[in-house]
């Protein structure tokens, strides 16, 4: 027990270091253009969207699991540089819809490529240790989301339309019920605009297979 706790902050401290390289390429690159990693993380969230999706401010305070009035305070500065616009619900008045405007798009797309120092990093990696790793990654997502511990995201993992290992294909032996496809470990998603929350029996069998997958 003791030796794993010490692997364990090993760990700990392994994603901090990383995480902490992240953030100081996002502040140096966001403030060249003028925004802050928040703000960067809004513009990559409403690129991601489908197009005819409402988004609220909610939503957004849900994505990045920040507070209502840090989200409040970036989209009001992104609104008054031009990069987002709000309009009014068809529907429902009372409903404010955030998208980016062409300006957004742009700047959007250039903050999504900020992460290209990581990609650098990862190539030197074997081939077979980046799915290995992706796994590792979306299993400590999801059990930090059961606790509450980060915002919930919309991945295949705890998705109505995942079919995990349909197939004894290695390369693709996933299934999307939504395109009707089969798929493999590195095309899972983490952010999907067509996710549905699965049931709770469909839940607990992908999660039991999928912690225990290697
Ligand atoms: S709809 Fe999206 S999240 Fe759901 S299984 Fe298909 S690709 Fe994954």
């Amino acid at each position: 027990m003791i030796e794993n706790l010490q692997l364990y902050q090993k760990i700990i401290v392994g994603f901090s270091k990383l995480s902490q390289a992240m953030k100081n390429k996002s502040w140096e690159r966001g403030s060249q253009r003028k925004i802050s990693p928040t703000q960067g993380q809004i513009l990559a969230f409403l690129a991601g969207r489908k197009k005819d999706a409402i988004t609220s401010l909610s939503d957004i305070v849900d994505h990045l699991g920040v507070t209502a009035a840090t989200v409040s305070d970036a989209v009001r500065i992104l609104t008054e540089k031009g990069l987002i616009k709000k309009t009014v619900g068809l529907d429902d008045k009372r409903l404010i819809n955030h998208t980016l405007t062409l300006k957004g798009l742009k700047l959007a797309q250039e903050v999504s490529e900020w992460p290209d120092f990581m990609n650098q990093a990862l190539d030197v990696l074997p081939a077979d240790d980046h799915e290995r790793l992706f796994l590792i990654l979306i299993k400590m997502i999801r059990q930090l989301q059961v606790r509450g511990e980060i915002p919930v995201s919309r991945m295949c993992a705890t998705c109505q339309y995942f079919r995990l290992n349909m197939y004894s294909d290695n390369q693709r032996p996933h299934h999307c019920a939504f395109v009707n496809e089969p798929f493999g470990n590195r095309n899972l998603r983490l952010d999907c605009p067509d996710h549905q929350e699965a049931d709770a029996q469909l839940l607990d069998k992908n999660w039991n297979e999928l912690i225990n997958k290697k």
